[in-house]
């Protein structure tokens, strides 16, 4: 990855996952009596916080000075018992497609694509264990534990679009998600609007399954 910011390519910079901001700091978990206030006052790259996480939990790596968003939490742990990661996209009354990848219970991996949602066991293709994973790793470097749940105003407004993962095990009930709770996963949807990362969504999507979303 390049990270110059001279020499005609374009730096690859993290952007806030709600309002597109580049303007982002570390979050420093720090008890109010240890802040350095001589390093820390007026430091835009820091942002102290006194809410010291569990120890274990999933806690936001970034803080957005724009808009406030936290995000960026640590997901090794999520990404081990991603069970399914569906994807659907309808861009008017003709076209719709339906991308869906799976681990199986016995650790087999597919990926299958399609312009109807019928996911049969026909059309499957399979993937490597070490191709899932990359895959995986590359859906949550997009942040997606950090989008929105719904965007768009009018859902009758193409395209209509939805991204559902699901999990295997405990990280089927994480307590502090409406979806979970309703749907054990990632749920979201939208029309007529995408999220801040949908455009590197989208290419790890045709990048694994060898199609075009
Ligand atoms: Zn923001």
């Amino acid at each position: 990855m390049n990270t110059h910011g001279k020499g005609g390519r374009k730096m690859s910079k993290i952007q806030c996952p709600r309002c597109g901001s580049d303007k982002k700091a570390k979050i420093l978990y720090v008890k109010e009596e240890y802040v350095n206030k001589e390093i820390h006052e007026d430091n835009d790259e820091i942002y102290i916080s006194h809410e010291i996480p569990e120890s274990g939990s999933s806690v936001g790596k970034y803080h957005c000075n724009e808009c406030g968003f936290n995000f960026g939490g640590n997901s090794a742990g999520m990404r081990k018992t991603v069970r399914r990661v569906m994807v659907s996209v309808e861009y008017d009354e003709k076209r719709r497609r339906d991308c869906i990848f799976l681990r199986t219970e016995d650790g087999r991996y597919f990926n299958y694509i399609s312009e109807e949602p019928s996911f049969g066991n026909s059309g499957n293709v399979s993937m490597t264990q070490e191709s899932w994973k990359k895959f995986v790793k590359s859906v949550f470097s997009c942040y997606i534990m950090d989008w929105g749940y719904k965007y768009g105003k009018d859902e009758n407004v193409y395209p209509k679009w939805s991204v559902k993962v699901e999990f295997y095990g405990e990280h089927a009930n994480l307590k502090e998600r409406e979806d979970f709770k309703e749907f054990g996963g990632i749920r979201i949807c939208g029309a007529g609007e995408y999220p801040v990362y949908w455009k590197k969504f989208k290419k790890v999507i045709e990048k694994y399954s060898g199609e075009m979303l």
